[in-house]
């Protein structure tokens, strides 16, 4: 973190670590490979446990199965070969003085040099035996005569994630003696805070204040470690100490959570400034419009907007007018009718005489969109084109425009914020363009775009968002999602964004009903729905892999699709997956939608927007290799008619841990829960796909556990003057 305010001198914390003495290039080296470069990474590099070496357990006292700290001196070792010299056992027997220990390592011969008859030993691990009592690779340290005690003993020790050569008692003793040495110079990173109570929390104390004890000041608890209104959390420089070199473990808690507390402020500031900079700088385009194409369009819909969606429209529609321009995330669980509150915006611009961008993650959903846009704005005299990786429908125009802006520019018909003024630029009719990321391209050059609309946010990267923005003069965004992002991801990562959330879905819906079942259960499944064919119903039936089955029966669309042609015959089957060509899939998709086929096998491609309310089967087979956003995003394309509707998730794998985790998704259909529940269970990364990146990494931080944290450093962000 570079928690420095601005004006002030560079702290001294953020010298490389090559400054603090006994830290040469080899050491550097080292160190850089658990990414601390820099003091002040060295006093955050956080230890991964801490040992209790105030009580070390005689040996005599070693209970089967229970990771203990204990301490010997060693009487004996040496290595063992077998297997032809191919492998090893390492073994090194230590006494107390109550009693002898047996440790052993498998293949790690070297370790023998590590060691010498008479060191005395502290060792860490589980008794795998009794008789004589054994650990197998334990954590060691030799200690060393004269040594600081003070450092590595009588104490609860930190044990620090190492990397190889680097030993543990050298980077405690740096540790100490920099900490020892700059202690002083760790400042308050936000001095504004200082005192500041937030939600009942007093966020410092001061440094002569007894700091908690193990009954003291919030009492925590490590398992229910949230900020009590009554909780003082330590100054920054006590934090660090206590991560260290703690008095108590709770205190350690309480370090972690100060310091993610910093984490989150610094990320919260950086976010608004980003949105504060942006305000001043862009000016938002007219795009209210006059309600001349939205009416006949509503009139025309065949259905009545929910109250959810009339409330986001208001939303919308003031963003549209506002002075700076919209950057709204919409968030609606699926089958909320995110797309025809996308249109209503997109004809509010195009109303104002702008165009429009949307754009889809899929081809399969951009054709769909297209299709549906097609229908629903050409008797409104609206100009619908697409362009995506294998189609484009536009090229006329596309072409023109940008002859078009090049002559603008040659022009000089520039306003100050470099564009030109929507009277000076030749006439031309509004368009809505619908595309994949084939839009980023530089094809793609609307003259006057003044809304990108963004389906299913999530499969984007920032970088792609920013990208297609810049296609136009700051353009009113819309980005939408139907996976719901737990609370905290939505405060970090789309913090610069105001939200917008449809709560009800339409009515008349069926209900889905989901199931959870193992393989041996397929026979009846497949009887079930066959039955629900022959009822006029049409089925999704998804795999995890194209082509190659893979170990633990984990299935392929393509090795099924012959097998089930079969099981399901005289119903149509189709087949889809990312191996087909476009034009392929499309081809299936529409027979599909059409309802000349009745049973669609395909990989997850089809987890994202794809609607055909006549399904009402989702049958996912090996389940447990999804995540449960996503197995509820694929759940999501069935119940959207008037039918009842069934998922069921078949697992594969015995695996207790995989039902349980499956069994979420039978229970609750509120996808916020779902998507708390995958967050606690798989982590942001997995939760946001490898495309989401631009969000930090957290030394201290959680994004899974630590809402309250994030509000409060919210709300302390809008406190601090702007720099
Ligand atoms: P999502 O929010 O998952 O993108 P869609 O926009 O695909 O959902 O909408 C799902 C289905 O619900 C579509 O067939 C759409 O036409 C329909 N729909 C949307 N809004 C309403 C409404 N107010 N009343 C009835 N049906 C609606
Ligand atoms: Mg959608």
């Amino acid at each position: 973190m570079t928690a420095v305010a601005p004006n002030q001198p560079p702290s001294p914390l953020a010298r490389p670590v090559t400054a603090l003495h006994g830290v040469g290039p080899e050491r550097a080296a080292q160190l850089a490979r658990l990414d601390i470069r820099t003091i002040e990474d060295l006093l955050l590099h956080r230890p991964r446990r801490y040992e209790d070496r105030r009580h070390l357990l005689p040996i005599a006292q070693l209970q089967l199965g229970e990771p203990v700290t204990t301490r010997g001196a060693v009487v004996a070792l040496g290595v063992k070969w077998y297997k032809k010299h191919t492998k090893s056992i390492f073994e090194l027997i230590l006494d107390d003085g109550s009693a002898r220990l047996h440790c052993r390592w498998w293949n790690l011969p070297f370790m023998e040099k590590y060691f010498a008859v008479g060191n005395q030993v502290i060792v860490f691990g589980k008794a795998v035996g009794l008789k004589p009592r054994t650990m197998d690779h334990p954590e060691t340290e030799v200690t060393e005569e004269g040594e600081e005690q003070i450092i590595h003993f009588n104490r609860l020790t930190p044990i620090y994630p190492l990397t190889d050569g680097l030993p543990q008692r050298w980077l405690r003793s740096l540790i100490w003696r920099t900490l020892t040495q700059l202690e002083g110079q760790i400042s308050e990173p936000w001095p504004e805070t200082v005192g500041l109570e937030v939600a009942g929390c007093k966020l410092q104390v001061q440094t002569d204040q007894a700091v908690t004890r193990e009954s003291g000041v919030g009492n925590i608890q490590p398992a229910t470690c949230n900020l009590q209104p009554g909780t003082l959390l330590p100054t920054r420089a006590q934090a660090i100490r206590m991560l260290h070199f703690p008095d108590a473990l709770p205190d350690t808690k309480l370090a972690v959570r100060r310091l993610a507390l910093d984490e989150f402020i610094e990320l919260q500031q950086r976010i608004q400034l980003r949105r504060r900079h942006f305000e001043t700088k862009a000016r938002a385009l007219p795009c209210g419009g006059d309600n001349h194409l939205i009416k006949p369009f509503l009139a025309g819909l065949g259905f009545k907007l929910t109250e959810a969606q009339t409330k986001v429209l208001r939303e919308l529609r003031r963003d549209l007018s506002g002075t700076h321009p919209m950057r709204r995330l919409l968030q609606g669980d699926v089958g909320s009718g995110k797309t025809v509150v996308a249109a209503c915006c997109a004809l509010m611009a195009l109303e104002s005489g702008y165009h429009v961008a949307l754009m889809a993650p899929t081809e399969v959903l951009a054709e769909q969109h297209f299709g549906t846009f097609t229908n629903w704005l050409a008797p409104l005299g609206i100009a619908v084109e697409l362009q995506t990786g294998s189609r484009k429908t536009s090229e006329v125009q596309s072409l023109k425009s940008k002859v078009q802006s090049r002559k603008g520019v040659v022009q000089g018909q520039k306003t100050d914020f470099g564009i030109q003024h929507p009277e000076a630029s030749i006439q031309q009719r509004p368009t809505l363009t619908i595309g994949t990321h084939a839009l980023i391209e530089a094809g793609f050059a609307p003259e006057r775009l003044g809304l990108v609309i963004i389906d299913e946010q999530h499969k984007f990267g920032v970088a792609q968002r920013e990208q297609l923005l810049r296609k136009g003069h700051y353009p009113h965004l819309l980005v939408m999602t139907a996976t719901p992002i737990p609370r905290t991801l939505g405060l970090t990562l789309y913090g610069e964004l105001d939200v917008s959330v449809i709560d009800e879905l339409p009515p008349g819906r069926g209900r889905i009903q989901t199931f959870v079942r193992l393989a041996d259960k397929l026979p009846q499944v497949w009887a079930f729905i066959r039955g629900k064919l022959a009822e006029g119903r049409q089925a999704y039936v998804v795999y995890p892999r194209v082509e190659e089955s893979g170990p633990n029966g984990i299935k392929a669309v393509t090795k099924e699709y012959d097998n089930l042609q079969q099981t399901l015959a005289p119903f149509g089957v189709g087949l889809v997956h990312g191996r087909l060509r476009p034009k392929e899939t499309e081809e299936v998709m529409a027979a599909f939608r059409a309802g000349k086929v009745q049973a669609l096998l395909a990989t997850s491609l089809i987890e994202v927007g794809v609607d055909v309310p006549n399904a009402t089967i989702m049958l996912i087979e090996n389940a447990e290799m999804f995540g449960l956003a996503q197995l509820h995003q694929l759940r999501g394309r069935i119940g959207r008619g008037t039918h009842d509707s069934y998922c069921i998730l078949v697992a594969a794998a015995k695996s207790r841990e995989a039902r349980t985790r499956l069994r979420v998704l039978e229970e609750t259909t509120d996808g916020f829960r779902i998507a708390e529940a995958d967050l606690r269970l798989r982590g942001p990364g997995e939760l946001l796909g490898q495309q989401q990146s631009g969000l930090p990494r957290f030394r201290f931080g959680d994004l899974a556990a630590d809402f309250d944290l994030i509000q409060h450093a919210r709300q302390l962000a809008a406190r601090l003057p702007s720099a």
